[in-house]
């Protein structure tokens, strides 16, 4: 957003775009045959200034997603989290794994075996069970993170069996494309894989999270749970 706005204009624009996603949301989770409320709207605030993520949570989003463990608790205390589930979706290296265990609701980016038994040595050794999320790289890309279609049941069997942590589902960020039939099929995949899992490797979970500010409404479609949308609500992200 423009330098020249004055706060009260930025939290305004802030407000009005979380209206009109929440209202999208609602809409596509109803035409994808659930009720409202069955999908949830996650404000992703990377880069995003305090007092626009508190505009969102006073819109009504009670959900957060960051991407940086330091990001998140530099920014934490001057957030208005009553109320609010937070999450971290971003790459997480295992030398950051004892910081961010107990200061998430969930942690949404476990992409490999070992960083799984991290958070389940670092969680048992804080007396808790931290919930997480195996993030799958459903166009089988190498810039990206995450367990390859083919070998994430086998690994949720076994992450599912360590102490401190519970696998409430899967996460994905599918290949950029302007390409709409493109962008269903791979939706479409991630919600096969998911649904299979579900009925043949562990029916506990009950969360896919898949839809970013380009494609939420098509990944709702396509059965997700839960859209990470950034951009849509708070604006190009300007990085320093
Ligand atoms: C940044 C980010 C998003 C949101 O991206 P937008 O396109 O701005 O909505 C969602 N998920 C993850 C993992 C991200 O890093």
């Amino acid at each position: 957003m423009a330098k020249y706005l004055t706060d009260e204009e930025r939290v305004a624009i802030v407000k009005d775009n979380c209206k009109r996603v929440l209202w999208d949301v609602a809409e596509a989770t109803v035409k994808s045959g659930r009720s409202e409320g069955d999908v949830r709207l996650m404000a992703v605030t990377k880069t995003v200034e305090p007092l626009l993520i508190n505009a969102a949570f006073e819109c009504g989003i009670d959900l957060m997603g960051e991407n940086r463990v330091q990001e998140y608790l530099g920014k934490r205390d001057e957030l208005n989290l009553q109320g609010v589930e937070r999450h971290l979706i971003g790459h997480l290296q295992k030398n950051k794994v004892r910081t961010i265990v107990g200061e998430v609701d969930m942690i949404e980016s476990i992409d490999s075996l070992e960083l799984a038994k991290e958070v389940s040595k670092r969680s048992v050794a804080k007396g808790l069970d931290t919930k997480v999320l195996l993030e799958v790289n459903i166009g089988g890309e190498e810039s990206k993170f995450g367990f390859d279609p083919s070998e994430v049941g086998e690994k949720l069997a076994e992450i599912s069996e360590l102490p401190g942590i519970a696998v409430q589902g899967l996460m994905t960020i599918p290949p950029a494309s302007d390409n709409e039939v493109e962008i269903r099929e791979n939706f479409a995949k991630m919600n096969k894989l998911y649904v299979d899992i579900a009925s043949k490797i562990f029916n506990n979970i009950n969360i896919l999270s898949m839809g970013m500010s380009a494609d939420y409404t098509q990944a709702i479609l396509e059965g997700s749970t839960l859209v990470r949308v950034g951009s849509k609500l708070f604006g190009n992200r300007i990085y320093r």
